[in-house]
């Protein structure tokens, strides 16, 4: 659907384009038929047009999710994770969200079920900082008032616009409680989602939904969209399939080398 909607921006954009260079050629044609000096369009019309013509492309997803536990001072600027910048703290402000306050068995289970939550994808859940390239930056910890959202009853928070957003930054706030790895996993898987451009369905097991009903995965099938009663979806269609867009977006896993050995 997505892609579709950039397909159609570039035919129009070709469809301008057609539709300018006759308009200019009839223009330059009047113009040089009313001078008596009338010949066909030459190079320059069309360069003049080229400069105008505006390029709309889709961005890349970022293929790294680094999950950060230490204490991390973000800025609020347009999303840069190398960068700890986030569009989703009020411009100009600055916080220290505290540290993920968890023992290292317990960093390592809920590391393990992110990954496992993304398995099918061709994607890299990390605990270590990236030194390059870009990267999503999950900061797990703290509480909605970490970030200047005190009273806001949020798990997590991430920046969404239907499409991919490469190198944001995203906050899966500690929900602690007896099933706190499951839950902070779930948040972080979900919130992941949303730069990735998925929206919220409106069916229960799905990782993108609100509601509750135990553990959650990518759901692969067609699911409304809406958060406690259905609605259309973001990009006006009337469904979407979180596993089947997350594979659109990412790819699916390519074995390595170790599980490639280990078949022959
Ligand atoms: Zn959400």
């Amino acid at each position: 659907m997505r892609r579709l909607f950039f397909k159609t921006l570039s035919m129009l954009t070709t469809v301008v384009i057609l539709v300018s260079v006759v308009a200019v050629a009839a223009l330059a044609g009047t113009a040089r038929l009313r001078a008596g000096k009338w010949a066909l369009p030459n190079r320059e019309d069309l360069s003049v047009l080229v400069k105008e013509v505006v390029t709309y492309e889709e961005p890349q997803p970022s293929k790294t999710i680094y999950l950060d536990r230490e204490a991390l001072q973000v800025m609020g600027a347009p999303d840069n994770a190398a960068k700890n910048q986030s569009s989703l703290v009020a411009p100009g402000q600055s916080f220290l969200v505290p540290r993920y306050k968890a023992s290292n068995a317990n960093w390592q289970r809920l590391l393990g079920c992110v990954q496992s939550k993304f398995a099918g994808y061709d994607v890299r859940i990390t605990d270590q900082r990236p030194a390059s390239g870009d990267y999503i930056l999950v900061k797990v910890g703290g509480t909605p008032a970490s970030i200047g959202m005190a009273g806001k009853p949020l798990g997590g928070i991430a920046p969404f616009n239907g499409f991919a957003v490469p190198n944001a930054i995203v906050f899966a706030f500690d929900q602690g409680g007896q099933m706190r790895t499951q839950n902070n996993c779930q948040t972080i898987a979900h919130e992941v989602g949303h730069v990735y451009g998925l929206d919220h369905s409106y069916q229960c097991k799905d990782i993108m939904s609100y509601q509750q009903c135990g553990p959650k995965h990518f759901v692969d099938e067609p699911m409304a969209c809406g958060e406690h009663e259905a609605r259309p979806c973001e990009d006006q269609s009337h469904s979407q399939n979180s596993a089947d867009d997350l594979l659109r977006m990412l790819g699916a896993r390519r074995p390595n080398a170790a599980s490639l050995a280990s078949r022959r």
